[in-house]
């Protein structure tokens, strides 16, 4: 039986240089992070892919916390009437919007979307409970799914039925709500750089990219081991565009009408996909420890023999008692068998344990990222092993993830100063982020999209001059622009 399972994974990998799609689904597909369905466009998302969610979510709970956010939980329909009353951002949604007609046999009197995203709701609210300055701000946050009728659908990073976090914030300035919006800008940018060893830009978005309704969109931007951009992360300022349409309105200080400030942010189960497409190679997943749903997977060898369970178990109880997420495979597949299935699903740090290396009182231990091994001493009340392990989950693995995603997003950044360049650099190269100089106008933006196929991604905050001219037309440069092929 061991055997068969073995023969059977190894098949099933497709090499990430030959085909990265296939094996991007290849992994959500053997590593038990998702099932298809009979809903077209819908996943379930699997024991093994919704712990990690779960872990995303605790994370980033925790930071929203923080910083003063609460959590709420709005509906998840939205009447037709009140998704109408902004313009730009019903003009937005309305193309991918699921309607409810019916309700039971009885048709509806007024259609009722399910929510692609909830600004109408929270300003429906606001309307409701937002007088005064007194009431101000308001710090809320909900965790759900939102529907998107996308034509196009892949696991995790395009689904018609997503999870995710959507912040609303409203504030009595638009210093304030401006403030907040950088700051969960940079809420999230550390949360993918610590906790998911994953580097981003950090930018604003063009206008034609930005949010139905927003005034700016801020975004972080990640490059896949492909050379793909995928957007991590949005967070959006609305100014008081939202507060006019919907009324909503306080009395100041001075006891003067004033209409507040908005903001919202989110990110989305598409961290996963991230996740995949950043760290994983050829055996499988990596997972950065933060998120791991298994941290550590102990794998005994010859178990059979006497004395090597209970050492294992010795182990097992250590790491379990200091908080770390520590499975022991006792089960009677090979151990070639659970090699292959913990480096497939990702966990950060496999331990082996054998007759010989009890024998001189050490284990092994190895980092799935780089495939290193080590020799840990037993020695000490197994004091040695718990600080080796633990360095290495909170220290050396995310560090040493964060360097190897750091050091491809570098390899394949290019500099261009002409629509030459771009397009000699990336065929040369493969797909990357480039950097060059664009003068502000859409049709430039438009061109260098058709032309070299990268459209922009943001004009990250971190500018350096790379020239004077717009790459397109040779006019008077205004930034520098983060150009890519985008997930
Ligand atoms: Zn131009």
């Amino acid at each position: 039986m061991a055997k068969k399972s073995n023969n059977k994974m190894v098949e099933a990998i497709t090499s990430m240089d030959e085909d990265f799609a296939k094996w991007y689904t290849d992994i959500c597909k053997k590593a038990e992070l998702v099932e298809y369905t009979s809903v077209k466009g819908c996943m379930v998302i699997r024991p093994y892919g919704y712990a990690i969610w779960e872990n995303i979510q605790k994370d980033l709970d925790a930071r929203f916390k923080a910083l003063g956010h609460e959590n709420v939980c709005m509906p998840m329909f939205i009447p037709e009437s009140l998704l109408n009353k902004e313009k730009d951002h019903v003009e937005g949604f309305a193309p991918e919007v699921a309607w409810v007609t019916h309700g039971g046999s009885e048709k509806l009197e007024e259609r009722l979307c399910v929510r692609p995203t909830s600004e109408t709701l929270f300003c429906e609210h606001y309307a409701n409970i937002v007088h005064s300055y007194r009431d101000l701000p308001k710090l809320y946050n909900q965790w759900v799914s939102v529907v998107r009728w996308e034509k196009t659908t892949r696991p995790f990073l395009r689904s018609r039925e997503f999870l995710w976090q959507e912040g609303h914030t409203i504030h009595a300035t638009a210093e304030e709500a401006i403030a907040e919006t950088e700051q969960m800008l940079n809420v999230y940018a550390d949360f993918c750089e610590q906790s998911l060893a994953m580097p981003v830009v950090k930018g604003k978005k063009t206008e034609s990219d930005k949010f139905a309704g927003a005034e700016s969109t801020y975004a972080i931007e990640a490059l896949m081991h492909d050379g793909k951009a995928l957007q991590a992360g949005t967070s959006h300022y609305f100014g008081d565009g939202f507060a006019k349409a919907f009324d909503i309105q306080f009395t100041n200080k001075d006891n003067q009408k004033q209409y507040p400030h908005q903001t919202s942010w989110g990110v989305t189960t598409r961290l996963i996909g991230a996740v995949i497409m950043t760290h994983g190679d050829d055996s499988g997943l990596v997972l950065p420890p933060a998120v791991a749903p298994v941290q550590v997977v102990i794998v005994p060898i010859a178990q059979f023999k006497e004395g090597v369970l209970d050492e294992a178990k010795k182990l097992y109880e250590k790491l379990k008692a200091c908080g770390v997420r520590v499975k022991l495979d006792d089960s009677d597949n090979s151990p070639g068998w659970k090699f292959a299935e913990y480096e497939m699903k990702g966990v950060p740090v496999r331990v082996e344990i054998g007759p010989k290396d009890i024998e001189n009182c050490q284990c092994v231990v190895a980092a799935r990222y780089n495939g290193e091994k080590t020799t840990v001493s037993l020695e000490n009340e197994l004091e040695t092993f718990k600080d080796t392990v633990i360095e290495m989950l909170e220290k050396t693995i995310p560090a040493g993830m964060y360097e190897k995603a750091l050091a491809n997003r570098t390899k394949r950044t290019y500099r261009c100063h002409s629509m030459e360049e771009i397009t000699e650099a990336l065929e040369k190269n493969g797909d990357g982020f480039v950097e060059a100089m664009w003068c502000g106008d859409e049709a430039c933006e438009d061109k260098i999209k058709e032309v070299t196929g990268v459209g922009s991604r943001c004009i990250p905050f971190h500018q350096e001059n790379l020239g004077d001219k717009c790459v397109c037309c040779g006019k008077e440069a205004k930034c520098m622009v983060l150009w890519g092929k985008a997930y």
